[in-house]
């Protein structure tokens, strides 16, 4: 039996070595001849390439920054106020349709260790929903926008990086280890922003994730199937009053982060 095997991939040996030998003995000419003739059929196509696919060929190149001309004015409100909270919740909409087609999971894992809502024992909202992560996992955007902030909070969100979307939404990120972009970077969806961690007020490495609108922290869960890894539906419809957000104003936000001791 050993043998045949051997016998078998021997004449297998020779087949490879004949069909390289076919390939060489192509002569140089022949093979001149057939690019001289390629190169004759050449056309120019430069006239075909229609102002369109340029368009595409740079959208692809520079991704959606072209969204965000259209909607500069996003990234004004609040824009320097260095708070998690920057607007003012008189301007808050009643409804706003939301764009959630473009997205990338804010880590790879597919596990929720925490949901948002009233936490009974802390006797406050858990604004953000809480993700397996380890020390050092990568922690990415999940829409396209512009890095707002920065920031240390030692009893709070530990490392955090806010990030303002095209979409209108902002994103919060907690309890990292590392920054990986600046205030002010422009990020599109699924960049590395961040390496997840265990600093703030937090009992083991996980990210806190926080999607908010004006202000007003939207149930992660609500946008994101966090175990299948998608958002729900291409657009997320935002309701002031739905029981899908934490209710929102400033004051709330100034006495949750003066209570310095709760664990987000
Ligand atoms: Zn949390």
């Amino acid at each position: 039996m050993k043998f045949f095997n051997s016998l078998k991939l021997s004449f297998l040996g020779m087949a490879i070595i004949s069909v390289s030998f076919a390939v060489n003995a192509q002569s140089i000419s022949e093979y001149r001849a057939k690019h001289r003739n390629l190169i004759a059929k050449q056309t120019n196509v430069k006239d075909k390439i229609k102002v369109e696919e340029a368009q595409n060929y740079a959208r692809d190149l520079y991704g959606d920054k072209d969204v965000t001309s259209n909607s500069s004015d996003i990234y004004e409100e609040g824009w320097n106020s260095g708070s998690v909270n920057p607007y003012n919740s008189s301007n808050i909409p009643s409804s706003k349709n939301i764009d959630v087609s473009k997205y990338a999971m804010p880590v790879k894992h597919r596990m929720i260790t925490s949901h948002f809502g009233y936490r009974k024992q802390f006797g406050r909202m858990h604004k953000g929903t809480d993700l397996k992560a380890n020390i050092g996992d990568t922690i990415y955007a999940a829409f396209t926008g512009k890095v707002r902030l920065t920031k240390f909070e030692r009893n709070g969100y530990g490392f955090y990086v806010i990030v303002r979307h095209d979409n209108g939404l902002e994103t919060i990120y907690g309890h990292l280890s590392k920054f990986l972009v600046k205030e002010g970077q422009y990020v599109k969806y699924g960049t590395p922003i961040a390496l997840s961690g265990n600093t703030g007020r937090s009992t083991g490495p996980h990210l806190h994730f926080e999607t908010r609108y004006m202000g007003v922290a939207i149930n992660p869960e609500k946008i994101f199937d966090f175990v299948n890894g998608h958002t729900h539906r291409d657009h997320y419809v935002f309701n002031k009053n739905s029981s899908d957000n934490a209710g929102n104003n400033n004051q709330q936000a100034a006495k949750s982060s003066k209570r310095s001791s709760r664990r987000r």
